[in-house]
C-alpha cells in the first residue's frame, strides 16, 4: 500500500509500505480521510521519527472486523481512539487512560503506524461506529474536538463567563467553538496571523480577535473584559501568549495550558500569586470525552466542517505541511484522502 513517512527534517516521501493483514483481532480499516494535525506538523519539523507514518485523526471504512466480527460488518464506517492504554498502570486502573504512564510506547501516528495511508489495524476497543449524520470529513474533526472539549471541561466554563483564547489554530478556534456552547458571554481570540484572525471573525465562535503583536494588547483585553477573564484557554505556547493570558486574568480566574511546546516557557509567576490563579494542563481527552464529541456532531451541536479548507492527495502532503506552517496562510485544517 501507499504511504506518506517522515523522511527528515521537514520531509515526507510517498512510499510503499507492508499492507496490514487481517489477524482475527484487529480491526483492519480502509481509511477515508485522514487530517493533519498542528503535532504532526512538529514531528516533521523535528525530523527524527524517520520512517514513521503519522495520522491519528481519521475514519474509514471496515474491510475485516476482527475481534468485533458480532458488532461490526464489513464496509461499515468507523473512526478510531488513536491511543493505546496498558490498562494496567494507575491512571489507566483509574480509568484516566489519556494519562496512561505507557501510553506512548506504541501510540498510533505518534510512536506506532498511523493512518496517513490506505489501510490500518486498530486495537478493537478503540474502534468507533460511526452515526450516519457525522460525515467522513467531520470524523477527522472529532479528535481535535475532543482536545478542544477537555480543555473547556477542565476550564469549567459557565454560563456568562468571559473567555480568552491564545491562538487561532484548530484548537484554539474549536475551544472558542465549546466555550460558546457552554455559555460564555464574551470570547476573545488573540492570534498573531492576520489571515487566520480573519478566518476566525468569519468563523462566528469569537467575539473579537486581538492582534497578537500589539503592544497595548493586555490593556485592550482588559478594557474589553472588564477587568478581566474569568477564564483563559491557552493554545499557542510561546512566551508571549501565556504571559498575556496571565496579566488578562481577572482575580482567581483560570488558565487552562492546552498547547504544547517543547521548551521551558518563561512565564512571570508573580502574577499568578497575586491574583491567586489557577492554572491547570490538559493533555488529549477521556474516551469518554471523545465519544461525547461524536454525539454533539451528530446531533448538530458543534458544526466542524466548515474548519476544513481542503483536501490533497497523498503526494500532496509535503506541500500541505509547508503551506500549514508558512506563517501567513489562513488554512487551519487541511485532510487527506488516501
Ligand atoms: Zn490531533
Ligand atoms: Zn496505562
Amino acid at each position: 500500500m501507499k504511504a506518506v513517512t517522515i523522511a527528515g527534517k521537514k520531509q515526507l516521501k510517498v512510499t510503499e509500505t507492508e499492507t496490514p493483514k487481517a489477524d482475527g483481532s484487529k480491526v483492519l480499516v480502509e481509511v477515508a480521510k485522514v487530517g493533519i494535525c498542528g503535532s504532526d506538523l512538529h514531528m516533521w519539523e523535528n525530523g527524527d521519527r524517520v520512517g514513521l507514518i503519522m495520522g491519528h485523526e481519521f475514519c474509514g471504512k471496515v474491510v475485516d472486523p476482527g475481534a468485533l466480527k458480532d458488532t461490526l460488518n464489513v464496509g461499515d464506517r468507523v473512526t478510531v481512539l488513536p491511543l493505546n492504554p496498558c490498562g494496567e498502570c494507575i491512571n489507566c486502573k483509574h480509568g484516566k487512560v489519556n494519562n496512561c504512564v505507557n501510553g506512548l510506547a506504541a501510540s498510533p501516528g505518534i510512536t506506532a503506524p498511523g493512518a496517513y495511508t490506505e489501510f490500518f489495524a486498530a486495537r478493537p476497543d478503540m474502534v468507533r461506529k460511526l452515526p450516519d449524520t457525522v460525515s467522513d470529513d467531520e470524523a477527522t474533526m472529532i479528535e481535535p474536538t475532543a482536545v478542544a472539549l477537555r480543555a473547556v471541561h477542565l476550564g469549567g466554563v459557565q454560563p456568562g463567563d468571559k473567555v480568552l483564547v491564545t491562538g487561532g489554530g484548530i484548537i484554539g478556534l474549536l475551544c472558542a467553538a465549546w466555550a460558546r456552547i457552554a455559555g460564555a458571554s464574551y470570547i476573545a481570540l488573540t492570534e498573531a496571523n492576520p489571515k487566520r484572525a480573519e478566518k476566525a471573525l468569519e468563523m462566528g465562535d469569537v467575539d473579537e480577535v486581538f492582534d497578537a503583536k500589539d503592544e497595548e494588547l493586555v490593556k485592550k483585553l482588559l478594557t474589553a473584559s472588564k477587568g478581566g477573564f474569568d477564564q483563559a484557554l491557552e493554545c499557542a505556547a510561546v512566551a508571549p501568549a501565556v504571559n498575556t493570558t496571565i496579566q488578562s486574568l481577572k482575580y482567581g480566574g483560570k488558565l487552562v495550558l492546552v498547547g504544547v511546546n517543547y521548551s521551558p516557557v518563561p512565564v512571570s509567576t508573580l502574577l499568578i500569586v497575586l491574583r491567586e490563579l489557577e492554572v491547570k494542563g490538559t493533555i488529549g481527552y477521556a474516551p469518554e470525552e471523545f465519544d461525547q464529541s461524536i454525539e454533539l456532531m451528530a446531533k448538530k451541536v458543534i458544526e466542524t466542517e466548515r474548519f476544513i479548507s481542503r483536501t490533497v492527495g497523498l503526494d500532496g502532503v509535503q506541500d500541505a505541511f509547508e503551506q500549514l506552517t508558512s506563517g501567513d496562510n489562513p488554512d487551519v485544517k487541511i485532510i487527506i484522502q488516501p
